[in-house]
């Protein structure tokens, strides 16, 4: 396994008291794998992908417990200075703003350069002519001319390119995507999406797609974990979970997707709005918004059940769910 993150848990102080941002994470994603982390903002997703990456701004932020396993070796336990080299050579994360994670005053192809000058000793000549063909790989038009420019000289779908070439750079095993496309207007949304499902590919490469829109991962994700108030809540093969879904939740975000084959159909919105983590309702967090509770699910947490091989479900009532009742 590539990365296996294993029961993480990371808390905030808030001005509330103690948020549970991630409440016992565990999913896993093998080598040339997609793996889309599914949830509304608020749920968790980007906070546990930030201790994966070891970006988690502390304080407030705290890892609390768990293992993050990259390539057998637990990056929680390792000296900063081996973490800072393992991540450095292994991990690299795409962020959603690329605009504020380029550095505005550096012309993109020194930015592009620096990942070869720093990590891997070559001449600036040769790092030019490097960052040159990584923006060629990522179809950035006339490249060898537009390596002089800065971020801001980019549209928002180019710069969201040069953020993918920086981190294809160092050949990475594993990318993490923290809702790439989300700042994108749809056309050039689904291109890049294309782009970086076919570099994952090419290299090989494992990715972890972190998003809020079950619309764009069908094509390219294996499996989802879908997240709810800092928990898994399903976890499933990408198929499975079209086909019927195990959840109430999971449910709720599928039928709000819009589909030409139910055109002129209402389109289904999850009533109400994800807790605050620092405040999560006892029993089953999602069960104030859930069109399937009942008193059970006030009062119990409902632990992840194994629906299938490679599938879970955190629903007391996840055989209804399946079957489709009270649809
Ligand atoms: Fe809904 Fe109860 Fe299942 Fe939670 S446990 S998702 S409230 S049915
Ligand atoms: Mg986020």
């Amino acid at each position: 396994m590539l990365l296996d993150v294993r029961d993480l848990r990371v808390e905030f102080r808030t001005r509330d008291g103690v948020a549970h941002a991630v409440n016992g994470v565990s999913y896993a994603v093998d080598a040339g794998e997609t793996l889309a982390v599914l949830g509304e903002s608020g749920s968790g997703k980007s906070v546990t992908a930030q201790a994966v990456m070891g970006i988690l701004d502390t304080p407030p932020g705290r890892i609390t417990g768990g293992q993050v396993l990259f390539q057998g070796r637990d990056l929680l336990t390792l000296k900063e200075e081996e973490r800072r080299k393992v991540r450095g050579a292994g991990l690299a994360m795409i962020f959603q703003d690329a605009l504020s994670a380029l550095n505005p005053v550096l012309p993109v192809g020194d930015q592009l350069g620096e990942m070869f000058t720093v990590h891997r000793g070559m001449s600036k000549k040769e790092a030019r002519v490097r960052a040159v063909e990584l923006m060629d790989r990522v179809r950035i038009p006339a490249a060898a001319q537009r390596v002089r420019d800065y971020p801001h000289q980019f549209s928002g779908g180019m710069r969201q390119r040069i953020m993918i070439a920086m981190a294809l750079a160092l050949e990475p095993a594993l990318i993490i995507a923290d809702e790439p496309t989300t700042a994108l207007d749809v056309t050039v949304q689904a291109q890049v999406m294309d782009l970086l499902a076919e570099l994952r590919r090419e290299y090989r490469m494992g990715l972890i797609l972190i998003t809020h829109d079950l619309g764009v991962v069908a094509d390219v994700a294996d499996r989802i974990a879908v997240m709810y108030a800092g928990r898994i809540v399903e976890s499933a093969p990408v198929h499975d979970i079209y086909k019927a879904p195990a959840h109430p939740y999971t449910r709720g975000l599928l039928d709000s997707i819009p589909r030409l084959d139910h055109k002129g159909r209402e389109l289904y919105a999850i009533k109400g709005l994800p807790p605050d983590l620092a405040a999560v309702p006892p029993g089953c967090a999602f069960h104030p918004r859930c069109p399937m509770a009942r008193d059970v699910c006030r009062t119990d947490v409902p632990p992840l059940h194994a629906v299938a091989d490679g599938r879970g479900s955190a629903c007391h009532f996840w055989r209804e769910c399946l079957r489709g009742d009270e649809r």
